[in-house]
Parts: structure tokens; C-alpha cells; sequence
């Protein structure tokens, strides 16, 4: 089948979730006050999208475009999430096959690899949003070092050893020993903390918020120390930032949409009641000093914000158009589509479907012309100028 689908995405529940802003976005109430974490379009095993084809029938949407190479999300990000890296695709590759080797079942806990794929990710923030993103460069952390007393004992490993003695040395040391260095600094800081007096741009916002959620009597998340080793990056509504492999990474706090490599692959360094592979995450983390490069992007001829991806899996893109504007364009592969504010009108000359709240995405076939159109679509009663948002997102190389 060819054109353009509806498209029902699958909503996953983490504990981390907000309460509103993907309810609001799917129209359905929520009175049991239940956290809407992340909204999967696409065709993960774990998340199969289905697409209506025709009254009231909805297929999977595998059956209407294949497997795709990508996965997109809407996240909302209430409480902080595990700090993470992802593999290579050549390492997750070799990883998968020796775990299938030895025997680990799929959905065991102690199990690293659930596919043979890597998972670069391309995030553009819907709202402000909070990430740790890399270790911060050699003079900042050596500033970070020299000012929080508790941390001072860690200057001299970082001058000696660099990041990957300093990483190794917080990853590897005894639980018992996270606890005595880290506890007295989280007594300092909570009392800031419980009066509002931490601002969010000072990683002891985050690392007191973190010791409440993940800390338990007498054990403290060594994740902590790394709130302190890695950028803390504020990204404003429209701004993007890139995770390719090897970059450890933690979404802290506020909304986004996310265009990822069709994988499940994730190496946790804390923050987390999940399980922790050491000498695995040690073998995956570039330890480098890195500048975070968050892209916002300026429109090209057709009002398109490219947010450019370093790898061939994925592109995604952004129009922000306010009502009555059109926009026309090919699909060069299978696409998703995703309106996250205001209306879309979405026609391809045969049929006509709307995006909004409700029903915000859609599935496009391959080589469909396409045009969409801001706004109420001629209806009066809806404000004017108001200012819709399309997100596109299709794999593979090409040209637009
Ligand atoms: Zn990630």
C-alpha cells in the first residue's frame, strides 16, 4: 500500500514520566494520575506502531512499510533518567553474539546487549530541557575539582591519570567509600536544596534531586559523581543535541522528541536501581573531554530546520509554520510525521488526514508527494496565527 496513514504510536508508563504533556498530546484522560514517559512511533518489537488503512481497520505498520531503521519518541521527562552510553554498531555487533554464546536470555537483568545495533540519538527539546552530556573539558572539571571540598581528593588522580583514571577510579571503588566521600557533601547541600536556593544551572541541584530519588539508608548512587565530571546542558524549545556512541549521557528534566537507531542497546553508569556493568560501561565510554555541540538550526529555502546527524540511519527535521502556510515535499523513504503543537492539515492528492491533538502522527509511504498545510484549514472558529510544528523523520541517506 502507498500514501499517507494515520499513524498510533505505544505509550510507555516509566516511573520517570509526566503526567500531561503526552496525555494532552493523545487526548486521554489521565485520573489515575499515571506517568506517560515516552510515546514509541515506529516499528520496535517492544513498540509496534499501527496505522489505519482503511474505516476502522489498524495494521501494524510493519505490514505497510517494512521494518524501519529508525525509532521516534516523545519523552517527558519528569524525574531524571539513568546516565547512559551507547555502543558502536561493530562492538554491539561482536557484544550480541557472545552473549547469545553464553547463554543470557534476552530479557535477563545482567543482560547488556538486546540487539546487534547501535543507537546514535538526535534529540530536539519541546521545552526547556536539562542533560548531562560528556565530561567536561579539562579546565572546567579541574575547576570543579579544586572547588567542591569533598571532590579536592580527585585532582590529583584527573592531573595523573586523565579521564579514564578518574572515571575508573568513582566506577570501581568499594560502595562503602562512594558512601563516606559522598555523604557528607549531600549533607551539605541538602538543606540548599530543600529551600529552593540551588539553581538549576549548578550540578548540586541535581545531584541532591538525584541522592532523594536513588539513594537508599546507607548507599549512595555513585552516579552522583558524575553529575559533577560531565557538562550540564540547558537546551531552550527548538535546540538539538546529538549522542553518538560512546558518549555518556542523562536526560535530567523537561520534554523532547528523539529520532534514534531501531536498538535497545543501553550501558548504565548510575543513577539507576537497574544493572550495572562495570568493566562493560568502562569498555564503552569515551573518556575525553567534549564540548557539548548543540545545534540550532536556521531554515533552509523550503522553511525546513535540518538538525544534521553524523550517521546514515536517521534524519530528522523540523517546520514551524504558522496558519495557512504550505509546505510541499517527496518522501524519499518511508517517513513519520509528527505535529506536537497547533494543526496539520497532510494531503497527497487522494487522501486528506489532519494532525493534531488526538491523532498528532502519521506514516508515509515512499515516493509520495506530499503537501501539508497550517492551521484550521479554513475553520473560524480556531484562533488565527498561531504557529504549528511538523517534525519529519525518515532513515536512510538522501538527498531533499
Ligand atoms: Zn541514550
Amino acid at each position: 500500500m502507498k500514501g499517507i496513514f494515520p499513524l498510533k504510536g505505544v505509550i510507555k508508563h516509566y516511573d520517570w514520566g509526566g503526567f500531561s504533556l503526552i496525555p494532552e498530546m493523545l487526548l486521554q484522560e489521565n485520573q489515575a494520575h499515571k506517568p506517560y514517559a515516552e510515546y514509541w512511533m515506529g516499528t520496535h518489537p517492544l513498540g509496534m506502531g499501527q496505522v489505519k488503512t482503511s474505516g476502522s481497520n489498524w495494521s501494524p505498520a510493519e505490514d505497510i512499510c517494512g521494518p524501519l531503521p529508525y525509532l521516534l519518541k516523545v519523552l517527558d521527562v519528569r524525574d531524571m533518567l539513568s546516565i547512559q552510553v551507547h555502543p558502536g554498531r561493530e562492538e554491539a555487533e561482536a557484544a550480541f553474539a557472545r552473549e547469545n554464546e553464553a547463554g543470557i536470555p534476552l530479557d535477563a537483568p545482567n543482560r547488556n546487549y538486546k540487539d546487534p545495533n547501535h543507537k546514535p540519538e538526535m534529540m530536539v527539546a519541546l521545552s526547556e530541557f536539562w542533560l548531562l552530556h560528556g565530561f567536561k573539558p579539562e579546565k572546567e572539571l579541574t575547576d570543579t575539582l579544586e572547588k567542591i571540598p569533598e571532590l579536592n581528593r580527585f585532582l590529583p588522580v584527573f592531573l595523573q591519570g586523565g579521564y579514564k583514571a578518574l572515571y575508573q577510579q568513582v566506577m570501581e571503588m568499594p560502595s562503602t567509600e562512594v558512601h563516606e566521600i559522598l555523604a557528607p557533601l549531600l549533607e551539605r547541600i541538602q538543606p540548599d536544596y530543600a529551600a529552593g536556593r540551588l539553581d538549576k544551572s549548578d550540578p548540586s541541584y541535581w545531584a541532591a534531586k538525584a541522592a532523594l530519588h536513588f539513594n537508599k539508608t546507607g548507599v549512595t548512587d555513585r552516579g552522583i559523581f558524575s553529575v559533577y565530571f560531565f557538562n550540564l546542558v540547558h537546551l531552550q524549545p527548538g535546540q538539538g543535541i546529538f549522542q553518538g556512541a560512546g558518549v555518556p549521557h542523562a536526560y535530567l528534566e523537561g520534554a523532547n522528541v528523539e529520532l534514534m537507531a531501531n536498538s535497545d542497546n543501553v550501558l548504565r553508569g548510575g543513577l539507576t536501581s537497574k544493572h550495572i556493568d562495570v568493566q562493560e560501561l568502562l569498555r564503552h565510554v569515551s573518556c575525553a573531554a567534549t564540548r557539548p555541540a548543540v545545534i540550532s538550526p536556521l531554515p533552509d529555502e523550503k522553511g525546513e530546520y535540518q538538525y544534521p546527524v553524523p550517521v546514515p540511519d536517521f534524519r530528522i527535521s523540523l517546520f514551524r509554520l504558522n496558519d495557512g502556510a504550505r509546505i510541499a515535499f517527496k518522501a524519499d523513504g518511508p517517513e513519520i510525521l509528527l505535529c506536537t503543537k497547533g494543526k496539520m492539515y497532510l494531503t497527497d492528492g487522494v487522501s486528506r488526514i489532519l494532525l493534531e491533538p488526538g491523532f498528532p502522527a502519521a506514516l508515509v509511504t515512499e515516493g509520495v508527494q506530499l503537501s501539508a498545510e497550517a492551521g484550521n484549514g479554513g475553520d473560524e472558529k480556531q484562533p488565527r496565527g498561531v504557529e504549528s510544528l511538523l517534525f519529519r523523520a525518515s532513515g536512510g541517506i538522501h538527498k531533499r
